[in-house]
C-alpha cells in the first residue's frame, strides 16, 4: 500500500515538473518571438541631425510631416519657414 502512495507521489511530482517546464518553454518562446524592431532614423530639417523616429518631435508643416530633435529646433524651423514666405 505504501508503495502505491510513493508511486502516485512520484507521478504527481513528475507531472508538476513537466507543467513547469512546458510553461517555462512557452514563456521563453513568447519572449524570443517578439520581433526586433530596427530603429528608424529621421532627419531634423533644422539642424540636420539624425534622430530616432520614436523620440523625435513630429510636426506637420505645409502638409509635410517633419521630425525635430527638440522643441527649439521645431520653433526655429517654423520661424525660418514663416519668414521665407
Ligand atoms: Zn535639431
Amino acid at each position: 500500500m505504501s508503495r502505491l502512495i510513493v508511486f502516485v507521489f512520484l507521478i504527481l511530482i513528475l507531472f508538476i515538473t513537466l507543467q513547469y517546464l512546458v510553461r517555462g518553454m512557452a514563456a521563453l518562446k513568447k519572449k524570443s518571438s517578439r520581433e526586433f524592431e530596427p530603429e528608424e532614423l529621421v532627419q531634423d530639417p533644422h539642424c540636420q541631425t539624425y534622430i530616432p523616429k520614436k523620440s523625435a518631435l513630429k510636426k506637420r508643416i505645409a502638409g509635410e510631416l517633419l521630425y525635430f530633435c527638440n522643441q527649439g529646433c521645431m520653433e526655429n524651423y517654423m520661424n525660418k519657414t514663416v519668414k521665407k514666405g
